[in-house]
């Protein structure tokens, strides 16, 4: 199955997928891990140009077709065949957070998005979402702590402030209500092994097979 992971900030999603991937490992499941923006080679690309700081000079709606572009390619390479051949897919980030950073916080219309998100998914979406959900001060601690030890420079948006943060965070709340078939809140201002077992329990329960 496809499952993505979305937060903002230092909510801990690449920890965490990199437990799932164990967990699932353990159970004898084939599985991929792979992320956005990127995922394929041509994708990683577009991720260079927009994380090194290109795209901001565009503007949210050339950002999201950047980021949808890149999206395509790895839905094509990467993600459909590996569903395609029975492996499951963790994808640290996927449509929503196009939806909430360039949408919501980005202020792009929602038809617009929705139009996008139709025509570059094409059909295919997650069969479950994790939004792993954390006070914006926490996530945003977590994410300066943890570049700093890797003495790495500033996020793009660790400059923005608290309410970016905070409108961040609603904006996924927002998602989580409008899919809640798809998409499970998790508590991610918890221990990682707790964060890691309500992950868990809400994948058996949800896809018990
Ligand atoms: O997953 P990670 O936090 O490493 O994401 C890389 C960067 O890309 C982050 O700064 C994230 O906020 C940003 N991003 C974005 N719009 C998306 C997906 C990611 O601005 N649709």
């Amino acid at each position: 199955c496809f499952i993505t992971f979305e937060g903002g900030e230092g909510a801990g999603k690449s920890t965490q997928i990199d437990r799932l991937r164990s967990r699932l490992v353990q159970h004898a499941q084939p599985v991929l891990v792979t992320r956005e923006p990127g995922g394929s080679p041509h994708a990683e690309e577009i991720r260079a140009f927009i994380l090194g700081g290109h795209a901001k000079h565009l503007g949210p709606f050339a950002e999201a077709l950047l980021f949808a572009a890149a999206r395509i390619d790895h839905l094509d390479k990467t993600i459909v065949p590996a569903l395609r051949s029975g492996t499951h897919v963790l994808c640290d980030r996927f449509a929503d957070s196009t939806r909430a950073y360039q949408g919501s916080v980005g202020n792009i219309d929602k038809g617009l998005i929705d139009h996008l998100e139709r025509v570059t998914l094409r059909g295919v979406k997650p069969d479950l979402t994790f939004i792993l959900d954390l006070p914006a001060e926490v996530g945003l601690a977590r994410a300066r702590e943890r570049r700093a030890g890797k003495g790495e420079g500033a996020d793009r948006f660790e400059g923005e402030g608290v309410s970016f943060h905070q409108s961040l965070r609603q904006a996924f709340l927002a998602i989580a209500r409008s899919a809640p078939q798809r998409c499970v809140v998790i508590n991610g201002d918890q221990a990682p092994d707790e964060v890691e077992a309500a992950i868990w329990a809400a994948l058996r329960e949800r896809l018990p097979q």
